[in-house]
């Protein structure tokens, strides 16, 4: 059984002084994809779910997802958490409690930072109280085609951190140093001086970095190794999924309607083959 709590696998990159990856996943092949790359590698991972994905794109519901996870982590000897990725319902973080996730992401941050702090520590108490861990964020994340990344405004001062820290409570927090959603147009550069404020501001709380997707490798080995525990990864991985469907489709088009059946072994291979690159970034002791 290597389903674990979604904090002690945190607290272990913490310990390490690196980050988990928290990838993005949306249906059977994708969580199959990461959970093998994380058994072959021995590096544990988060398996997240972005609400929408199961409310909007419906392709898969927040219970099949979870026993999904927790089944193939049964068969493999890695830890394997189960996290909500951002989530701006009270309604949809109690079902994924039910549901079994351990951790969620409660996200207010386009609110006023004491009413962010605010609502988000109603979640915390009551997740708490369940033993589940909760993820908040402050400054904002915009998304990268909008080029919200290089505003400064959006970006999290080290002693609003600190004060959300203590009013929420949260466990682990999302901060915004140079980070942006989705595909960037031009390379990214975080601002590790900014981490490095945030990090001693807030002590032992773990921080997370989203939009993990096109940052350079050389500039996350320097923000896992200064404060960055937990790593969001969805955008470079769908897009995985996606050359790998269109490359199978390409090769048996016009041929038999059964041929769909053999879509999924190597489309699962090629997101094993891509995790398993992307893992050479952790270093677990
Ligand atoms: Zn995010």
């Amino acid at each position: 059984m290597a389903f674990e709590k979604s904090l002690d696998i945190i607290k272990s990159a913490q310990r390490s002084n690196t980050s988990v990856f928290s990838v993005n996943c949306i249906d059977y092949n994708t969580i199959a994809g990461v959970i093998r790359a994380a058994e072959a590698t021995q590096t544990p991972v988060l398996v997240q779910l972005y609400p929408e994905h199961s409310s909007l794109n419906k392709t898969i519901d927040f219970e099949g997802f979870a026993s999904t996870v927790k089944r193939l982590a049964s068969e493999v000897k890695v830890a394997i958490g189960l996290h909500l990725d951002h989530c701006y319902t009270y309604e949809e973080i109690r079902r994924a409690a039910d549901a079994g996730f351990t951790s969620v992401m409660y996200d207010a941050s386009t609110l006023p930072t004491e009413e962010n702090a605010a609502k988000t520590k109603v979640i915390v108490d009551e997740m708490h109280a369940r033993g589940v861990a909760v993820e908040g964020e402050i400054g904002h994340v915009g998304l990268a085609a909008e080029d919200s990344g290089s505003d400064l405004d959006l970006y999290t001062k080290p002693d609003v951190a600190k004060m959300f820290y203590e009013a929420s409570g949260v466990d682990a927090l999302a901060i915004a140093i140079g980070n942006a959603h989705g595909f960037y147009k031009g390379t990214p550069h975080l601002d590790i001086d900014r981490l490095d404020q945030i990090h001693a501001a807030t002590g032992d709380l773990a921080l997370v970095l989203h939009g993990g997707s096109g940052i350079p490798d050389d500039q996350l080995e320097v923000a896992f190794a200064r404060g960055i525990n937990k790593f969001n990864y969805g955008t470079n991985y769908l897009w995985a999924y996606y050359r790998a469907i269109a490359s199978f489709v390409k090769e048996h088009e016009s041929e038999a309607y059964t041929d769909v059946l053999g879509l999924a072994i190597p489309t699962q291979d090629a997101l094993c083959e891509h995790m398993t690159d992307r893992f050479k970034l952790c270093h677990f002791k």
